[in-house]
């Protein structure tokens, strides 16, 4: 069984004014368009809304070097979706759009991950919540903050997790 805990990932801003923050990112083809392709998507069958939309930012590849530079967003939404069923529908959009598994943080077409949801954290196999990398990724925190500027995870907040980063090469696009 999942182990479920509550935190406060979700106790900012206004009170429920999104269910969960989506991290999306690409880069293969038409970054931007896929951005927007996948929330297009996601959105499509009614059971996701997006309250909040970060701007875009380009940002240098992590992990694996030798690749095109990112396009990443974050979006707010409310959803009566379950973790695991919004998940599902994550990794729908993903095929949908063909991404091609290859190697670990290769290029991809669009990646788009849970980042929060509500104030859960969940540590099931298949499904980390909150996202665990937030804390380590510039290029996540800054379209986060964008959606949720009070947001604290774990009681810090964005500010304080970005203050040890360089975030230099996140760029608005
Ligand atoms: P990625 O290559 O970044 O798309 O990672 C995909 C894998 O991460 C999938 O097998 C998911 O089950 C797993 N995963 C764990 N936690 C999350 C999360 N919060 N959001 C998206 N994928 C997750």
């Amino acid at each position: 069984m999942a182990k479920v805990e509550r935190m406060d990932a979700h106790r900012n801003g206004p009170a429920h004014a999104f269910d969960a923050i989506l991290g999306l990112g690409s880069n293969l083809g038409d970054r931007t368009h896929n951005i927007d392709e996948a929330i297009r998507l996601l959105t499509a069958d009614g059971s996701i809304r997006v309250v909040a939309r970060s701007k875009l930012y380009r940002s240098a590849p992590w992990g694996v070097t030798d690749q095109d530079w990112f396009v990443n967003a974050c979006v707010a939404v409310q959803t009566g979706l379950s973790p695991h069923a919004l998940l599902k529908q994550c990794q729908a959009v993903e095929n949908d759009m063909g991404r091609i598994r290859t190697r670990r943080w290769g290029p991809r077409i669009i990646d788009v991950d849970i980042l929060t949801f509500r104030d859960l954290v969940i540590a099931d196999p298949d499904l980390t919540v909150p996202h665990p990398l937030i804390a380590g990724r510039a290029f996540v925190l800054v379209p986060l903050k964008d959606v949720a500027p009070e947001l604290k995870l774990g009681g810090r907040t964005i500010d304080s997790m970005l203050e040890k980063l360089d975030s230099s090469e996140v760029q608005l696009v």
